[in-house]
Protein backbone atom coordinates (compact mmCIF):
# COMPACT_ATOMS: atom_id res chain seq x y z
CA UNK A 1 0.00 0.00 0.00
CA UNK A 2 1.27 3.48 -0.88
CA UNK A 3 1.03 6.34 1.58
CA UNK A 4 0.95 9.98 0.47
CA UNK A 5 0.78 12.18 3.58
CA UNK A 6 -0.98 15.53 3.62
CA UNK A 7 2.35 17.38 3.85
CA UNK A 8 3.41 16.08 0.40
CA UNK A 9 0.24 16.97 -1.49
CA UNK A 10 1.05 20.66 -2.11
CA UNK A 11 4.32 19.76 -3.85
CA UNK A 12 2.79 16.98 -5.93
CA UNK A 13 -0.66 18.09 -7.03
CA UNK A 14 -1.33 20.81 -9.57
CA UNK A 15 -4.49 22.68 -10.51
CA UNK A 16 -4.14 21.23 -14.02
CA UNK A 17 -4.01 17.63 -12.75
CA UNK A 18 -7.04 18.26 -10.50
CA UNK A 19 -8.94 19.83 -13.40
CA UNK A 20 -8.22 16.89 -15.73
CA UNK A 21 -9.09 14.28 -13.09
CA UNK A 22 -12.40 15.93 -12.16
CA UNK A 23 -13.40 16.64 -15.77
CA UNK A 24 -12.83 12.95 -16.62
CA UNK A 25 -14.79 11.72 -13.62
CA UNK A 26 -17.75 14.03 -14.35
CA UNK A 27 -17.78 12.61 -17.87
CA UNK A 28 -17.61 9.01 -16.57
CA UNK A 29 -20.49 9.70 -14.14
CA UNK A 30 -22.65 11.03 -16.98
CA UNK A 31 -21.90 8.06 -19.23
CA UNK A 32 -22.73 5.60 -16.43
CA UNK A 33 -19.16 4.35 -16.06
CA UNK A 34 -18.77 5.72 -12.54
CA UNK A 35 -21.14 6.01 -9.63
CA UNK A 36 -21.13 7.38 -6.10
CA UNK A 37 -22.20 5.35 -3.10
CA UNK A 38 -24.74 6.73 -0.62
CA UNK A 39 -23.09 9.28 1.66
CA UNK A 40 -22.80 8.58 5.39
CA UNK A 41 -22.60 11.69 7.63
CA UNK A 42 -22.97 11.42 11.40
CA UNK A 43 -22.85 13.77 14.37
CA UNK A 44 -20.73 11.43 16.50
CA UNK A 45 -21.51 13.03 19.88
CA UNK A 46 -17.83 13.77 20.60
CA UNK A 47 -16.05 17.14 20.16
CA UNK A 48 -19.19 18.31 18.26
CA UNK A 49 -17.67 16.51 15.25
CA UNK A 50 -19.43 15.60 12.02
CA UNK A 51 -17.86 12.51 10.51
CA UNK A 52 -18.70 10.53 7.40
CA UNK A 53 -17.77 8.61 4.27
CA UNK A 54 -18.11 9.46 0.60
CA UNK A 55 -17.25 6.62 -1.73
CA UNK A 56 -17.67 5.38 -5.25
CA UNK A 57 -16.36 3.30 -8.10
CA UNK A 58 -15.11 4.40 -11.49
CA UNK A 59 -15.30 1.34 -13.75
CA UNK A 60 -13.56 3.17 -16.59
CA UNK A 61 -10.60 4.47 -14.57
CA UNK A 62 -10.71 1.48 -12.17
CA UNK A 63 -10.72 3.73 -9.11
CA UNK A 64 -12.46 2.33 -6.04
CA UNK A 65 -12.47 3.82 -2.58
CA UNK A 66 -13.75 6.36 -0.14
CA UNK A 67 -12.99 9.62 1.58
CA UNK A 68 -13.40 9.47 5.35
CA UNK A 69 -13.49 12.63 7.37
CA UNK A 70 -15.52 15.60 8.40
CA UNK A 71 -15.55 18.69 10.55
CA UNK A 72 -14.08 19.09 14.04
CA UNK A 73 -15.09 22.62 15.11
CA UNK A 74 -12.73 22.76 18.11
CA UNK A 75 -9.56 21.71 16.28
CA UNK A 76 -8.16 25.14 15.55
CA UNK A 77 -8.79 26.70 18.96
CA UNK A 78 -7.87 23.66 21.06
CA UNK A 79 -5.12 22.03 19.03
CA UNK A 80 -3.96 24.38 16.27
CA UNK A 81 -5.23 21.95 13.63
CA UNK A 82 -7.56 22.81 10.76
CA UNK A 83 -11.21 21.99 11.45
CA UNK A 84 -11.84 20.06 8.21
CA UNK A 85 -10.01 16.71 8.27
CA UNK A 86 -10.16 14.04 5.60
CA UNK A 87 -8.24 11.06 4.25
CA UNK A 88 -8.80 9.16 1.01
CA UNK A 89 -8.44 5.36 0.90
CA UNK A 90 -8.10 3.65 -2.49
CA UNK A 91 -8.57 -0.07 -3.10
CA UNK A 92 -7.55 -2.45 -5.87
CA UNK A 93 -10.88 -3.15 -7.64
CA UNK A 94 -9.60 -6.58 -8.75
CA UNK A 95 -8.85 -7.83 -5.25
CA UNK A 96 -10.32 -5.44 -2.68
CA UNK A 97 -6.88 -4.92 -1.14
CA UNK A 98 -6.08 -1.36 -0.03
CA UNK A 99 -3.77 0.31 -2.54
CA UNK A 100 -3.25 3.82 -1.16
CA UNK A 101 -3.91 6.15 1.75
CA UNK A 102 -3.80 9.82 0.74
CA UNK A 103 -4.13 13.06 2.73
CA UNK A 104 -7.44 14.59 1.65
CA UNK A 105 -7.48 18.15 3.00
CA UNK A 106 -5.78 20.14 0.24
CA UNK A 107 -7.17 17.71 -2.35
CA UNK A 108 -10.71 18.61 -1.24
CA UNK A 109 -10.01 22.29 -1.86
CA UNK A 110 -8.45 21.58 -5.27
CA UNK A 111 -11.18 19.22 -6.49
CA UNK A 112 -13.88 21.71 -5.44
CA UNK A 113 -12.11 24.53 -7.26
CA UNK A 114 -11.71 22.30 -10.30
CA UNK A 115 -15.47 21.65 -10.42
CA UNK A 116 -16.48 25.31 -10.77
CA UNK A 117 -13.61 25.89 -13.18
CA UNK A 118 -14.81 23.01 -15.38
CA UNK A 119 -18.31 24.47 -15.35
CA UNK A 120 -16.91 27.82 -16.54
CA UNK A 121 -14.96 26.11 -19.31
CA UNK A 122 -18.04 24.37 -20.65
CA UNK A 123 -20.87 26.81 -19.87
CA UNK A 124 -19.66 30.42 -19.62
CA UNK A 125 -19.79 32.71 -22.64
CA UNK A 126 -16.50 32.71 -24.54
CA UNK A 127 -16.29 36.52 -24.22
CA UNK A 128 -16.75 36.60 -20.41
CA UNK A 129 -14.71 39.50 -18.99
CA UNK A 130 -15.92 40.16 -15.43
CA UNK A 131 -16.02 37.49 -12.73
CA UNK A 132 -17.97 37.99 -9.52
CA UNK A 133 -17.09 36.22 -6.27
CA UNK A 134 -19.62 35.69 -3.49
CA UNK A 135 -17.68 34.46 -0.49
CA UNK A 136 -14.17 35.07 0.77
CA UNK A 137 -13.48 32.12 3.07
CA UNK A 138 -11.05 29.22 2.83
CA UNK A 139 -12.45 27.80 -0.43
CA UNK A 140 -13.02 31.14 -2.18
CA UNK A 141 -9.35 31.71 -2.93
CA UNK A 142 -9.04 28.24 -4.50
CA UNK A 143 -12.22 28.75 -6.56
CA UNK A 144 -11.01 32.12 -7.87
CA UNK A 145 -7.51 30.88 -8.77
CA UNK A 146 -8.92 28.01 -10.81
CA UNK A 147 -11.68 30.13 -12.39
CA UNK A 148 -9.29 32.81 -13.63
CA UNK A 149 -7.61 30.21 -15.88
CA UNK A 150 -10.74 29.65 -17.95
CA UNK A 151 -11.38 33.00 -19.65
CA UNK A 152 -9.57 36.27 -20.33
CA UNK A 153 -11.04 37.95 -17.28
CA UNK A 154 -10.31 41.68 -17.02
CA UNK A 155 -11.86 42.38 -13.62
CA UNK A 156 -12.85 40.58 -10.41
CA UNK A 157 -15.73 41.94 -8.36
CA UNK A 158 -16.50 40.54 -4.93
CA UNK A 159 -19.07 40.57 -2.16
CA UNK A 160 -18.88 38.83 1.18
CA UNK A 161 -21.21 38.70 4.17
CA UNK A 162 -18.15 39.50 6.28
CA UNK A 163 -16.57 42.31 4.20
CA UNK A 164 -13.39 42.32 6.28
CA UNK A 165 -12.50 38.98 4.62
CA UNK A 166 -12.55 40.38 1.06
CA UNK A 167 -8.80 41.22 0.98
CA UNK A 168 -8.19 37.43 0.76
CA UNK A 169 -9.75 37.25 -2.70
CA UNK A 170 -8.48 40.68 -3.69
CA UNK A 171 -4.96 39.29 -3.14
CA UNK A 172 -5.65 36.40 -5.54
CA UNK A 173 -6.95 38.80 -8.21
CA UNK A 174 -4.01 41.19 -7.87
CA UNK A 175 -1.50 38.32 -7.97
CA UNK A 176 -3.06 37.32 -11.30
CA UNK A 177 -2.66 40.92 -12.49
CA UNK A 178 -6.40 41.59 -12.52
CA UNK A 179 -8.05 44.57 -10.78
CA UNK A 180 -10.47 43.90 -7.94
CA UNK A 181 -13.49 45.86 -6.76
CA UNK A 182 -15.71 45.20 -3.74
CA UNK A 183 -19.35 45.65 -4.72
CA UNK A 184 -22.83 45.52 -3.19
CA UNK A 185 -24.87 42.53 -4.35
CA UNK A 186 -26.75 44.44 -7.11
CA UNK A 187 -23.29 45.19 -8.54
CA UNK A 188 -23.12 41.51 -9.54
CA UNK A 189 -25.26 42.50 -12.56
CA UNK A 190 -21.98 43.48 -14.23
CA UNK A 191 -20.55 39.95 -13.90
CA UNK A 192 -20.40 37.48 -16.80
CA UNK A 193 -19.48 34.65 -14.42
CA UNK A 194 -20.38 34.42 -10.72
CA UNK A 195 -18.95 31.87 -8.29
CA UNK A 196 -20.66 31.57 -4.91
CA UNK A 197 -18.90 29.68 -2.11
CA UNK A 198 -20.42 30.50 1.28
CA UNK A 199 -21.84 28.56 4.18
CA UNK A 200 -25.09 30.57 4.09
CA UNK A 201 -28.51 29.21 5.04
CA UNK A 202 -30.38 32.04 3.28
CA UNK A 203 -29.96 33.43 -0.23
CA UNK A 204 -27.60 36.36 -0.78
CA UNK A 205 -27.71 36.60 -4.57
CA UNK A 206 -31.22 37.47 -5.73
CA UNK A 207 -32.80 36.89 -9.09
CA UNK A 208 -32.51 40.54 -10.15
CA UNK A 209 -28.79 40.66 -9.29
CA UNK A 210 -28.01 38.41 -12.27
CA UNK A 211 -27.90 39.61 -15.89
CA UNK A 212 -28.87 37.55 -18.95
CA UNK A 213 -25.96 35.53 -20.31
CA UNK A 214 -24.29 35.00 -16.92
CA UNK A 215 -22.83 31.68 -15.85
CA UNK A 216 -23.18 30.91 -12.14
CA UNK A 217 -21.28 28.26 -10.23
CA UNK A 218 -23.03 27.73 -6.88
CA UNK A 219 -20.54 25.77 -4.81
CA UNK A 220 -21.35 26.41 -1.15
CA UNK A 221 -24.59 24.50 -0.74
CA UNK A 222 -23.74 20.91 0.15
CA UNK A 223 -26.16 20.25 3.01
CA UNK A 224 -29.90 20.28 3.52
CA UNK A 225 -31.01 23.81 4.44
CA UNK A 226 -28.03 25.73 3.03
CA UNK A 227 -28.83 28.25 0.28
CA UNK A 228 -26.87 30.88 -1.65
CA UNK A 229 -29.15 32.15 -4.44
CA UNK A 230 -32.84 32.96 -4.75
CA UNK A 231 -34.73 29.83 -5.79
CA UNK A 232 -36.62 31.60 -8.61
CA UNK A 233 -33.29 32.15 -10.39
CA UNK A 234 -33.13 28.43 -11.11
CA UNK A 235 -36.52 28.52 -12.82
CA UNK A 236 -35.18 30.60 -15.70
CA UNK A 237 -31.65 29.18 -15.79
CA UNK A 238 -30.27 26.12 -17.55
CA UNK A 239 -29.36 24.08 -14.48
CA UNK A 240 -26.43 21.64 -14.41
CA UNK A 241 -24.91 19.68 -11.58
CA UNK A 242 -22.33 17.06 -10.69
CA UNK A 243 -24.93 14.57 -9.45
CA UNK A 244 -28.67 15.09 -9.79
CA UNK A 245 -29.62 13.10 -6.67
CA UNK A 246 -27.44 15.36 -4.51
CA UNK A 247 -28.50 18.54 -6.33
CA UNK A 248 -32.17 18.07 -5.44
CA UNK A 249 -31.57 16.89 -1.87
CA UNK A 250 -28.53 18.76 -0.51
CA UNK A 251 -27.56 21.13 -3.35
CA UNK A 252 -28.74 24.57 -4.38
CA UNK A 253 -31.60 23.05 -6.41
CA UNK A 254 -33.22 21.58 -3.25
CA UNK A 255 -35.11 24.87 -2.69
CA UNK A 256 -36.38 25.37 -6.26
CA UNK A 257 -37.50 21.72 -6.35
CA UNK A 258 -39.22 21.96 -2.94
CA UNK A 259 -41.10 25.07 -4.13
CA UNK A 260 -42.17 23.30 -7.34
CA UNK A 261 -40.29 25.85 -9.49
CA UNK A 262 -38.24 23.16 -11.25
CA UNK A 263 -38.22 19.38 -11.23
CA UNK A 264 -35.49 16.78 -11.32
CA UNK A 265 -35.88 16.43 -15.10
CA UNK A 266 -34.93 20.12 -15.56
CA UNK A 267 -31.41 19.41 -14.24
CA UNK A 268 -28.63 17.98 -16.41
CA UNK A 269 -25.25 16.55 -15.50
CA UNK A 270 -22.27 18.72 -16.39
CA UNK A 271 -20.64 15.49 -17.54
CA UNK A 272 -23.20 15.24 -20.33
CA UNK A 273 -21.96 18.58 -21.70
CA UNK A 274 -18.36 17.34 -21.41
CA UNK A 275 -19.34 14.16 -23.29
CA UNK A 276 -21.21 16.12 -25.95
CA UNK A 277 -24.55 14.43 -25.24
CA UNK A 278 -26.03 17.72 -23.94
CA UNK A 279 -25.51 20.94 -25.92
CA UNK A 280 -24.97 23.10 -22.82
CA UNK A 281 -25.38 26.84 -23.45
CA UNK A 282 -27.03 27.47 -26.82
CA UNK A 283 -27.36 31.26 -26.75
CA UNK A 284 -25.48 34.25 -25.34
CA UNK A 285 -28.41 35.44 -23.25
CA UNK A 286 -29.15 32.21 -21.39
CA UNK A 287 -28.28 32.05 -17.71
CA UNK A 288 -26.44 28.81 -16.95
CA UNK A 289 -26.14 27.59 -13.35
CA UNK A 290 -23.88 24.83 -12.09
CA UNK A 291 -24.96 23.37 -8.75
CA UNK A 292 -21.70 21.89 -7.44
CA UNK A 293 -22.56 19.63 -4.52
CA UNK A 294 -19.28 17.73 -4.21
CA UNK A 295 -19.13 13.97 -4.80
CA UNK A 296 -16.88 11.24 -3.47
CA UNK A 297 -15.69 10.30 -6.95
CA UNK A 298 -14.09 13.75 -7.27
CA UNK A 299 -12.00 12.95 -4.19
CA UNK A 300 -11.03 9.52 -5.48
CA UNK A 301 -10.11 10.94 -8.89
CA UNK A 302 -7.72 13.56 -7.50
CA UNK A 303 -6.28 11.07 -4.99
CA UNK A 304 -5.58 8.58 -7.79
CA UNK A 305 -3.93 11.37 -9.79
CA UNK A 306 -1.69 12.33 -6.88
CA UNK A 307 -0.70 8.68 -6.37
CA UNK A 308 0.37 8.54 -10.03
CA UNK A 309 2.38 11.75 -9.61
CA UNK A 310 4.05 10.44 -6.42
CA UNK A 311 4.95 7.13 -8.10
CA UNK A 312 6.32 8.95 -11.16
CA UNK A 313 8.53 11.08 -8.87
CA UNK A 314 9.56 8.06 -6.82
CA UNK A 315 8.39 9.54 -3.51
CA UNK A 316 5.42 7.35 -2.59
CA UNK A 317 6.09 5.57 0.71
CA UNK A 318 5.20 1.87 0.43
CA UNK A 319 4.15 -0.35 3.34
CA UNK A 320 3.54 -4.07 3.24
CA UNK A 321 -0.09 -4.25 4.37
P1 LIG B 1 -15.31 29.20 5.43
O1 LIG B 1 -15.87 29.02 6.79
O2 LIG B 1 -13.85 29.40 5.27
O3 LIG B 1 -16.04 30.45 4.71
C1 LIG B 1 -17.41 30.65 4.84
C2 LIG B 1 -17.86 31.74 3.90
O4 LIG B 1 -19.28 31.92 4.05
C3 LIG B 1 -17.24 33.10 4.23
O5 LIG B 1 -17.09 33.82 3.03
C4 LIG B 1 -18.29 33.74 5.11
O6 LIG B 1 -18.22 35.16 5.14
C5 LIG B 1 -19.55 33.26 4.40
N1 LIG B 1 -20.74 33.31 5.25
C6 LIG B 1 -20.86 32.90 6.54
N2 LIG B 1 -22.11 33.12 6.97
C7 LIG B 1 -22.80 33.67 5.94
C8 LIG B 1 -24.13 34.11 5.76
N3 LIG B 1 -25.03 34.03 6.75
N4 LIG B 1 -24.50 34.62 4.56
C9 LIG B 1 -23.61 34.70 3.55
N5 LIG B 1 -22.33 34.29 3.65
C10 LIG B 1 -21.94 33.79 4.84
O7 LIG B 1 -15.82 27.94 4.59
P2 LIG B 1 -15.23 27.36 3.22
O8 LIG B 1 -14.29 26.26 3.53
O9 LIG B 1 -14.80 28.48 2.36
O10 LIG B 1 -16.55 26.66 2.61
C11 LIG B 1 -17.62 27.45 2.15
C12 LIG B 1 -18.81 26.56 1.85
O11 LIG B 1 -18.47 25.66 0.80
C13 LIG B 1 -19.28 25.69 3.01
O12 LIG B 1 -20.69 25.69 3.02
C14 LIG B 1 -18.75 24.32 2.68
O13 LIG B 1 -19.50 23.30 3.26
C15 LIG B 1 -18.88 24.36 1.17
N6 LIG B 1 -18.04 23.40 0.44
C16 LIG B 1 -18.58 22.82 -0.65
C17 LIG B 1 -17.83 21.91 -1.38
C18 LIG B 1 -18.42 21.28 -2.62
O14 LIG B 1 -17.84 20.32 -3.13
N7 LIG B 1 -19.50 21.80 -3.15
C19 LIG B 1 -16.53 21.59 -0.99
C20 LIG B 1 -15.97 22.27 0.11
C21 LIG B 1 -16.73 23.17 0.82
Amino acid sequence: MLIIPERNIADLMTREAAFDAVEKIFAAMASGDAYNFPVVREAIGHEDALYGFKGGFDRAGLTLGLKAGGYWPNNLDKRGLINHQSTVFLFDPDTGKPSAMVGGNLLTALRTAAASSISIKHLARADAKIIGMIGAGHQATFQLCAALEQRNFEKVIGWNYHPEMLPKIEKVALEAGIPFEAVALPGMRDADVIVSITSAFAPSLMDDHVSPGTHLACMGTDTKGKQEVEASLLAHSLVFTDEIGQSISIGEAQHAVAKGLISESDIAQLGAVINGTHPGRTSDDQITLFDGTGVGLQDLAVAAAVVDLAVARGIAAEVDF
